[in-house]
């Protein structure tokens, strides 16, 4: 796949800030100014950098990983060359990645002057990573390996609005009691699992508040460990739009976009935020609910109790209520997708009343989209959910709103664009988040 190019490089955005290893090695002249051109550090910091000597190997194992990640298959030599890294540590840090089988030698060689070099490559094989989301209409597995590749991906019908709390993550726990058997039974270790909400999620793991859910203060991680029976692995709970982001960071179309934003489509709206590369969370995780922004202050009341929330005129139950009126005749519904594709297809059949109505929606989405730009100017805002989905009748009508309210010319730069992840993005990003402690240069526990 070709990915648009931002600022000359697929994997760059934005300026390079010199990392804390730059000045470490021997480096003048052609192999200097080469380093500045390929220097490449935007990533997922979800932990602190390491802050002390002790630290450095830590660090320039997350260096050497990173850049076998981008540029592979390279050799110790392109890794010296591009890192920074002198020769003799590049080898003796490689030497323990492959014996812990982090990467390994694929046996090819580049001829260059002199002797051949052996090409590095991520192995990964012996280890996986798990992301879960827990939707209004259903529950997600994914596992990858440590290249990011999926090792399986499964969906599961649940109403999780209509069940308590303790019975949600009781499925959840069935579900990945499943995948935790399969990947184990393929001879690999999890590194860790990451379970997305669309809601509230405080820094433990309890979510205070999520109203597509109808919980309040539910402690989900705490309930999944004992549910898994305290398995020797983390598990963390994020918000679907921080892991979203991620897995749109790393896997979506515009990957390595370091001022980025996503917006969750589905039952809520939200945002997952990264500026200058790094996750924006605000001081308790709560950042990010452009969804409860008032832009109506005559709209609808939301299901947070306020009114004309941006959640209430855009989020999925809004739009299927607003084009099908009839929907909700024979009672409650619980599964969006059916009534989704009934707005698609009388929009393919320019059904003007629908057309006119998506037109409408597009521009409160687009007026949403302008707060989130005029805040943070980012590069991209990819939408997620049924934003995607209805992208060809919304976009247009959304990125004229953006123009006409951002105070920045041409909206800042921004990009409003649908994103093709689909619906397992959440638990994408969920897996890739689980994979940043050994990506951050920390060996797996063996
Ligand atoms: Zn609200």
């Amino acid at each position: 796949m070709t990915r648009p190019t931002i600022n000359g490089d697929h994997l760059t955005a934005g300026p390079a800030r010199a990392p804390r290893y730059a000045m470490m090695g021997a480096g003048t002249g052609m192999a200097q100014r080469r380093r500045r051109e390929r220097q490449i550090v935007i990533d997922i910091q979800t932990e602190p950098q390491p802050s002390d000597l002790g630290d450095v190997r830590v660090t320039n194992r997350a260096v050497v990983l990173r850049h076998v990640r981008r540029h592979a298959p390279c050799s110790r030599a392109d890794i010296a060359a591009h890192t920074g890294l002198n020769k003799a540590t590049v080898s003796s840090l490689v030497t323990e990645l492959i014996d812990r089988r982090l990467l390994r030698e694929t046996g090819l060689t580049e001829n260059r002057v002199g002797r051949p070099a052996t090409m590095l490559v991520l192995d990964g094989e012996p280890y996986a990573a798990l992301g879960m989301e827990i939707g209004a209409d259903e529950l997600v597995v994914v596992a990858v390996d440590l290249g990011g590749n999926r090792l399986l991906t499964w969906r599961r019908a649940f109403a999780a609005p209509l069940a308590a709390p303790a019975e949600t993550v009781r499925a959840l726990a069935t579900l990945a009691r499943r995948a935790i058997n399969r990947v184990n039974g393929q001879g690999r270790t999890i590194l860790g699992l990451t379970v997305g909400v669309p809601g509230l999620v405080d820094t433990a793991g309890t979510v205070p508040l999520a109203t597509a859910l109808g919980w309040r203060d539910v402690p989900v991680a705490t309930a999944l460990r004992a549910a898994l029976r305290d398995p020797d692995f983390t598990i963390a709970v994020d918000t679907d739009a921080n892991l979203a982001v991620v897995a749109e960071q790393r896997h979506g179309v515009y990957a390595g976009t370091a001022d980025l934003v996503h917006l969750t489509g589905g039952a809520t709206v939200g945002a997952g935020v990264l500026t200058g590369g790094r996750p924006l969370r605000g001081a308790r995780g709560f950042a990010g609910e452009v969804g409860h922004v008032p832009v109506d202050p005559a709209g609808p009341v939301c299901e947070c109790g306020r009114r004309g929330c941006l959640t209430a005129l855009v989020a999925l139950p809004a739009v299927v209520r607003r084009l099908l009126p009839d929907v909700e005749v024979d009672g409650p519904v619980t599964d969006w997708l059916p009534e989704l594709e009934r707005v698609q297809t009388l929009a393919r059949q320019e059904d003007p009343g629908v057309l006119a109505g998506l037109a409408e929606i597009g521009t409160h989405l687009g007026h949403g989209v302008s707060i989130l730009a005029n805040l943070l100017n980012p590069q991209v805002v990819t939408m997620g959910g049924h934003f995607a989905v209805l992208a060809p009748w919304l976009l247009p009508a959304a990125r004229a709103e953006l123009h006409a309210r951002a105070l920045a010319p041409a909206a800042g730069g921004c990009q409003l664009v649908a994103s093709r992840l689909g619906a397992t993005a959440t638990a994408l990003g969920g897996a890739t988040v689980a994979l940043a402690t050994v990506e951050s240069g920390r060996l797996p526990v063996s």
